[in-house]
């Protein structure tokens, strides 16, 4: 099985992943990749310091994430985060930690095993699409479970029965060939931020059309702590590779 990619599709792809057309978004996203070159310069100390706050690079990164919190009597009644991430459910990968995100009110997270599209991952997604928050990231990563049941599924021909759905799912996002599951990682980002970016659902259609949220695409690396964004080029290089199966 292989994804249907159009030309008004990748259009419109073009169109969302573009954050810089949209200051809010460019801010949001500034701030990711701020908080992340936190993290990765830190994220030795990063626990002891929130318990002890003894290192001083490690406060810059406390200070970074206290800078970001809003006042409880703020967020009362109603949230503003400026990023939605969709993430893997991996306990490694928490959004808030790797983007020294970390507080109330600043990363809408819908996470799953695999951060794979689903209609209930979609329809998550219209929460902060109506609170106005001006970034969705797809953030796969590395060594992920899901991509590994994939992979051993397409090595060994023998079909998943713990995680079926999910399997069925990533086998649509990666060309047949590919039996590297970190590959297959990247390549369902690719797949997902399409079908986003090309979302039928009247609250995403109305933001991406009307330019109020812009998405990016990225790999977090859990060895170094290192998150990369894929551009639009990549992105769509990698979902023709697999349309042209
Ligand atoms: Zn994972």
């Amino acid at each position: 099985m292989t994804m249907n990619v159009s030309e008004e599709g990748l259009d419109r792809l073009q169109m969302v992943m573009n954050v810089d057309e949209f200051a809010p978004a460019k801010k949001a996203f500034g701030e990711l990749i701020k908080g992340n070159e936190l993290f990765v310069k830190n994220r030795g100390e990063y626990y002891s310091d929130v318990k002890n706050s003894s290192s001083e690079e490690a406060s810059e990164l406390y200070q970074f994430s206290k800078g970001l919190n809003p006042e409880l009597a703020e967020i009362e009644h109603h949230q503003t985060p400026t990023k939605a991430v969709l993430a893997c459910s991996d306990s490694r990968v928490t959004p808030g930690v790797i983007f020294s995100h970390v507080g109330f009110n600043m990363i809408f997270e819908v996470r799953n095993a695999g951060n794979i599209f689903t209609k209930e991952a979609e329809e998550s997604m219209v929460v902060p699409a109506s609170h106005d928050t001006p970034l969705m990231v797809i953030c796969g990563h590395y060594k992920c479970g899901a991509m590994n049941a994939c992979a051993a599924q397409r090595k060994t021909q023998q079909m998943n029965e713990a995680m079926p759905a999910t399997v069925a799912n990533l086998e649509a996002v990666a060309p047949k060939g590919i039996t590297d599951a970190d590959k297959i990682a990247e390549y369902n980002v690719a797949n997902v931020v399409y079908r986003f970016a090309n979302s039928a659902n009247p609250v995403l259609k109305s933001v991406f059309t009307g330019k109020k949220m812009k998405i990016a695409a990225a790999m977090y690396d859990i060895d170094s702590g290192k998150v990369n964004f894929m551009d639009f080029a990549l992105v769509k290089k990698m979902l023709l590779d697999n349309s042209h199966e």
